[in-house]
């Protein structure tokens, strides 16, 4: 087993496609080289290493030190220095590089190998004592923190880690002394920061910075690998559905650097701007500083070139005007890159006194408005096919076109609290709160909220995902920040200068405006403009989008399944057509007897005494229900609608306290006490087993005969005024074949009835929802009568698990926590087990009635893996939410494409 790959001096053991055994960041490097392109020499352990290492209780694969020394005399020989050698010092940099980007998550250690050997050598060869010692500080810092603290499990608290303490150390020895930035330390201050720093060390972490290149370097790669399952490691790959057994790779690098004095520099660039997906170059870049300044916002950076300009960093120089000759070279680089890998790419970059060095190029992190334009205009540039633009957008990334913009009426009067850098697009407001745990805590308890921080870092990614919007003092458009939330298409504002922060008071200054944790906050995060208090959003109109609508040409032309929606209003009914809807999949009905007008017939229903009165309470519904469905079906004039006939547990209409008890006696003229005795007699102790679905339907056949009723009348009636009603009447929470032949009758019956009434054709189907597991297990019987079947996949989850859908909060955190369930089986559909019985009952009803319409309306009916589900399983449409209907369209297309 080879463990080792190496890189450099135009050669390389890996390329590209070796993403899965290399990591996304050693198979680029080896690709890089292979390009010509001008890469630092080094070598990448493999991601089986890390997975030896965790299978093998945290040691690593024999024969992994010497290829290590392989490798790295390999290295020595093209660069013509050695590692740990006091004449000719090689300094190395560590750094993780899993199978996927994520961002920060894991570990880097730089200028590993100065030692007390090292340095005088390092000095004698640069002539700069004080890069050196820079240099030095920085590994000081970044190996205490990554190494000796949290690869050995120290957990600090917030803000008392030993990064942070050593940071505090150099900003107290700025302003003691007057200097303002990194820049202006001497050498000598920078070996008076050392010493404190150590002392630091010693004391708070008990034990003395090592002085062997050798640990050092060891030391590094292991807390990399023990990264794979940081806190922060684990907390990302749950968001983002990374499994753990992919592990990470350790990529080990010669460094170059970019803080040797002015003719040196260090950059992050993307090849188009990762915000709007314009085919700008655009990117940052910073004179004499390595790359973690860049990235993790400690300077602002400055812009690129004119393109990355804004109004507020116009003043800045950018490296286009600073040294051009350069970056011309770096410009014919991302075009090779791009034109290579066909995609955005995220690129890193060092000049080392005027030579330019390639750290890292990786498929850039884009948000969804971006990433339909570059795929859209890739296409147009004949870069991709129509197939591979459609299957670079994530479904879900559609949803940020669906979310909100502010509303310009109510920013022309708002009171602006600040301005910074516009990372992520949108419009957010919330309540302002300052650490991720907060942030994850009272969005729990149902806030909204926004994360204020100086900078974050991915120790914050949790709260960051649970916050609406993300807000930073410090850091550029490349900063952890902006990466992060362009990534999850958030509204994200970075680099407000202007604020001034404390954690501990909780509270937030410009000048003399303070706002307190808990305040509300609005942000314009397309402008980067903050202000106080709460703002009006507007709902996203994505059809302002040109991309967007092609795009979903392109998708509509290509997908099979039907898209429907969930729908109950006129309203919702509209919203979903805009959106690309082509029919209801499911109309709940039991909203429209809650209503105060109504809910007294139903309640004298319940407690009527004679089939009579019974009768008289039920159809005084007719007229309003008549009206219900006539909105709704007319506004979907064209396409199919199927409207689900009441099912919530009957015990909802009697849910009543002393006072509406008394008041309801009152009205209908019977005794209090008759009135309890009955809610004494629904009362159920599993409601959801109980008396709901085609249960009530049987027990009083007049709710029935009622709402097929009005939803065939009101088909009627639409029908005379020339328009096309295509009803689908369904019978919910059907077990058993009989059960669903009674229904039935009764909407035959009443259809006859109708038509006669109006002398008129009714065009209507009678199908049932598939929602419980003998609905699965006998569907030819019951597709003998149905002509429809919807898979009601939320009841159907919750009584194939035997999973309550009302109470699985209680013990989900944990079953995902400890990976007793690989995720929520309500939210993606579980393939192994309900999707076997979903699958089954789609063979038996086609069996017997092979042109059975065949749709799902549970909540899975838009989540992107279960319409996939749906897809190869033949069925007809999938019915989501309206806001879900485009990512529903995206998904059914990729689905055809895999
Ligand atoms: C279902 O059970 O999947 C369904 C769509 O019905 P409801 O959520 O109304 O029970
Ligand atoms: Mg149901």
């Amino acid at each position: 087993m080879k463990y080792v790959y190496n890189f450099g001096g135009g050669k390389a053991d890996g390329k590209a496609d070796m993403k899965n055994l290399l990591g996304g960041k050693g198979a680029n490097l080896a690709e890089m080289n292979i390009l010509g392109i001008p890469v630092p020499p080094g070598f990448t352990l493999t991601t089986e290493v890390c997975t030896e290492y965790y299978k093998n209780d945290k040691s690593f694969p024999e024969s992994l030190s010497s290829e290590v020394k392989e490798s790295l005399s390999k290295i020595e020989s093209i660069m013509g220095a050695k590692f740990g050698d006091p004449s000719t010092p090689l300094l190395l940099s560590v750094r993780s590089g899993a199978r996927q980007s994520m961002p920060g998550m894991m570990e880097t250690v730089l200028n590993i190998g100065l030692t007390s050997d090292t340095i005088p050598g390092l000095i004698e060869k640069t002539n700069n004592p004080r890069f050196v010692y820079d240099a030095y500080r920085r590994l000081i810092t970044m190996y205490s923190d990554v190494v000796m603290e949290k690869a050995a499990g120290i957990e600090p608290k917030e803000g008392e880690g030993i990064r942070q303490k050593l940071e505090h150390h150099l900003d107290s020895y700025k302003s003691e002394n007057g200097l303002g930035g990194d820049t202006d330390l001497s050498e000598n201050d920078w070996r008076n920061v050392i010493d404190i720093f150590k002392n630091e060390i010693k004391s708070s972490l008990g034990a003395e910075f090592p002085d062997n290149a050798e640990t050092q370097l060891w030391g590094g790669i292991e807390a990399v690998f023990k990264s794979w399952n940081g806190a922060r490691a684990i907390s990302y790959r749950k968001i983002e559905n990374i499994p753990e057994e992919w592990g990470t790779a350790v990529n080990v690098q010669t460094m170059v650097f970019g803080n040797t004095g002015e003719e040196s520099a260090t950059g992050v660039a993307f090849t188009r701007n990762p915000a709007n997906g314009e085919n700008k170059f655009f990117g940052e870049w910073l004179t004499n500083a390595q790359g973690e300044d860049v990235v993790a916002g400690l300077r602002t950076p400055n812009p690129l070139n004119e393109d990355t300009k804004t109004e507020d960093t116009n003043h800045l120089p950018s490296l286009q005007d600073t040294m051009p000759e350069i970056y011309n070279e770096l410009f014919e680089i991302k075009n090779r890159l791009e034109n290579h890998y066909s995609d955005m790419q995220d690129i890193e970059f060092t000049i080392q006194e005027g030579k330019l060095w390639m750290l890292q190029t990786r498929v850039g992190k884009r948000n969804g408005i971006a990433a339909i334009k570059m795929a859209v205009d890739m296409f147009k540039e004949d870069m991709i096919d129509k197939k591979t633009a459609i299957m670079r957008i994530n479904p879900n990334q559609l949803d940020e076109l669906l979310h909100p913009a502010l509303d310009k009426k109510s920013e022309n009067g708002a009171i602006k609290l600040t301005k910074g850098l516009p990372a992520g697009p949108g419009g957010a407001k919330g309540r302002v709160v300052f650490t991720a745990d907060d942030a994850e805590e009272w969005k729990s308890k149902g806030e909204q909220v926004i994360l204020v921080r100086e900078e974050t870092s991915p120790e914050d990614v949790h709260g960051m995902h649970a916050a609406e919007a993300i807000l930073t003092a410090r850091g550029g458009m490349t900063s952890h920040a902006a990466l992060v939330a362009r990534g999850w298409g958030k509204c994200c504002i970075v680099g407000c200068n202007e604020l001034n922060i404390s954690v501990i008071d909780k509270q937030v200054s410009v000048g003399d405006v303070i706002v307190k944790e808990g305040d509300w906050i609005t942000m314009n995060g397309t402008a980067g403009v903050v202000y106080l208090g709460e703002l009006d959003l507007i709902p996203a109109d994505p059809d302002r989008n040109e991309e967007y609508k092609e795009l979903m040409t392109w998708a509509d032309e290509i997908r099979k399944l039907k898209i429907r929606t969930n729908a109950e209003s006129p309203e919702d009914a509209k919203q979903a057509i805009k959106f690309g809807a082509e029919g209801i999949g499911l109309c709940r009905t039991e909203h429209m007897f809650f209503d105060e007008a109504r809910i007294l017939a139903m309640r004298k229903m319940i407690l009527a005494n004679t089939d009579e009165e019974r009768r008289d309470a039920v159809m005084g519904l007719l007229p309003f229900q008549k009206e219900d469905f006539k909105s709704t079906l007319e506004a979907m004039e064209g396409k199919p609608v199927t409207v689900r006939l009441l099912d919530p547990p009957l015990h909802e209409f009697i849910t009543l306290d002393n006072e509406q008890v008394k008041e309801l006696a009152n009205n209908i003229g019977i005794d209090s006490s008759i009135v309890n005795q009955r809610i004494s007699n629904l009362h159920e102790l599993n409601p959801m087993l109980g008396h709901r679905g085609c249960r009530l339907g049987i027990a009083y056949p007049v709710i029935t005969e009622m709402q097929a009723s009005a939803i065939l009348e009101a088909t009627a009636e639409l029908t005379e005024k020339g328009l096309k009603i295509l009803p689908e009447i369904m019978i919910p929470l059907v077990g058993t074949v009989t059960e669903y032949i009674d229904q039935e009758k009764i909407v035959r019956k009443v259809a006859l009835k109708v038509e006669n009434k109006y002398d008129i054709k009714l065009n209507y189907l009678v199908g049932t929802m598939i929602e419980l597991p003998r609905a699965c297990l006998t569907a030819d019987e019951i597709a003998e009568h149905a002509e429809f079947f919807s898979f009601g996949t939320n009841d159907l989850t919750q009584t194939t698990y035997g999973f309550s859908r009302d109470d699985i909060g209680s013990f989900l955190p944990e079953y995902l926590d400890r990976s007793i369930l690989p995720g929520d089986p309500f939210q993606s559909l579980d393939v192994k087990g309900v999707g076997k019985l979903v699958s089954m009952a789609v063979k038996y009803g086609r069996s017997v009635n092979p042109s059975i319409k065949i749709g799902i309306c549970g909540e899975h009916g838009g989540d992107p893996s279960s319409i996939h589900f749906c897809k190869n399983n033949g069925l007809d449409y999938v019915s989501c939410s309206p806001y879900r209907v485009p990512i529903a369209r995206l998904s059914a297309a990729q689905a055809e494409l895999v």
